[in-house]
């Protein structure tokens, strides 16, 4: 065989290599957090879908607060916030829902939400922006996606890369795959989750001693009015723990200052 022909061949294989991801249905994805590329079966589109998806889920649940200008102090605070999570591919949207529940949660591509309980323990921006900046976290880690994906056991075929069928197969995915009570994350995610809304906060101009406060008065709630935490909240990890994880990650930004 001559030299030119071992060329080609190598040429070949690489090409066919790199079309490997791209005929099944793969994409690679830049993760902020980790500093990393990842390679994933969903782009930022198909994430967006995904939390289109969830979010019309989420609103068969829950009504929307009619309170204009709470929303528009969570939207102000969050879109701060959200400048600095790294996550310019997607847009956030954030949403109050009436609920007397103290709770908040964070969808794939960028949809967050809060409960107007969880509103009324909130008494300061520094501590809106650590608790927005905890589910912003979620999103810029890509905890949802991760988690729908290891939920929904799918992979699209490759004739659906680019079509509208595609979003129709993501959306059928996700109805039958999505359980608002099932979108918890892991012990590990959650505390990552409360660093990094700290980060973000303090990067935003808010102080990341907010996270502490709240979470001092949610170890209050937890246990005076327990009836008021529900799922996704309970699967946080033990509140005392969270505190511990924003003591020490706050003394150690106040020590490097
Ligand atoms: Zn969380």
């Amino acid at each position: 065989m001559s030299n030119r022909g071992k060329i080609n061949w190598l040429g070949l294989l690489l090409v066919l290599l790199t079309m490997v991801p791209w005929l099944s249905g793969c994409a690679t994805v830049y993760n902020p957090v980790t500093g990393k590329s990842e390679s994933t079966l969903y782009s930022s589109q198909d994430e967006l879908s995904m939390g289109k998806a969830v979010d019309a889920q989420i609103k068969k649940e829950y009504k929307a607060s009619p309170d204009q200008a709470l929303y528009s102090r969570i939207k102000t605070v969050g879109e701060k916030v959200a400048a600095h999570s790294g996550r310019s591919d997607i847009p956030f949207t954030f949403q109050v829902l009436e609920a007397d529940q103290v709770n908040a949660f964070a969808g794939p591509g960028g949809y967050v939400y809060v409960t107007t309980g969880l509103l009324k323990l909130v008494t300061s921006d520094d501590e809106l922006a650590c608790v927005l900046g905890h589910e912003i976290g979620h999103v810029a880690a890509r905890h949802a996606v991760k988690q729908l994906q290891s939920q929904v056991f799918y992979s699209l075929s490759a004739s659906l890369i680019f079509s509208e069928e595609r979003y129709a197969e993501i959306e059928k995915a996700v109805n039958l795959a999505f359980n608002l009570k099932q979108l918890s994350y892991s012990r590990k995610d959650e505390l990552q989750a409360d660093q990094l809304g700290m980060q973000y906060g303090l990067k935003s101009g808010y102080q990341p001693e907010g996270m502490l406060s709240f979470l001092k008065k949610l170890a209050e709630i937890e246990k005076k009015q327990p009836r008021l935490i529900i799922v996704p909240l309970s699967t946080h990890p033990v509140t005392s723990v969270r505190i511990e994880n924003a003591t020490a990650w706050i003394e150690s930004k106040r020590r490097s200052a």
